[in-house]
């Protein structure tokens, strides 16, 4: 297929640019009667439109049974799929030979959110969730243990399905 090759001639003599200001400025103004599409954080973060996508993936949450312990068997592979390893686990057996965590702890700091670890889990005890308020003043409080990942009561995040990639 053939190349087409448009060719400018440059202006010659004086030019002047006052057309093409106006229309910049008529296009600027116009924005400022059309509805607005930003929302004030934190301000409006209590409104009905300000949503967070089911699939968004953020503070993690460990699910509990009907008797309030981690859903967690220490498998070992979420530790073990983390890429960022920022999972520490040290697993434990009762004397029914049931394995549970001892030490459960994530590094939320590390952490990125890849999710691997909600779809490794066999137990479905291992969450990311639709939470992203988690700052802290010091390093060392990213460093989630097993209770308060049990104590979070966020939304968990949806897997994302390959039969519905936009989440609709
Ligand atoms: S979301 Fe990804 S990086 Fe974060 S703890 Fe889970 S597997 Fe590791
Ligand atoms: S994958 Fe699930 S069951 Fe296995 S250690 Fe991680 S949280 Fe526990």
């Amino acid at each position: 297929m053939a190349i087409g090759v448009k060719v400018l001639k440059r202006p010659v003599g004086q030019t002047s640019y006052l057309r093409a200001t106006l229309k910049g400025m008529a296009l600027t103004l116009s924005h400022l009667f059309r509805p607005k599409v930003t929302m004030q954080y934190p301000e409006e973060r209590s409104s009905k439109d300000w949503t967070i996508a089911p699939r968004w993936r953020g503070t993690h949450r460990m699910l509990t049974d009907e008797q309030g312990r981690a859903k967690c068997v220490a498998c070992g592979l979420c530790p073990q799929i983390c890429p960022a390893n920022c999972i520490k686990l040290v697993p434990g057996e009762d004397e029914q030979g049931n394995r549970y965590p001892l030490i459960y702890e994530i590094d939320e700091f590390r952490c990125i959110f890849c999710g691997y670890c909600q779809e490794v889990c066999p137990e479905e005890a291992i969450h990311v969730g639709v939470h992203y308020e988690n700052s802290e003043y010091s390093r060392d409080r990213f460093v989630y243990d097993l209770e308060r990942l049990c104590a979070q009561t966020h939304p968990v995040s949806s897997l994302w399905d390959p039969s519905d990639p936009k989440g609709e």
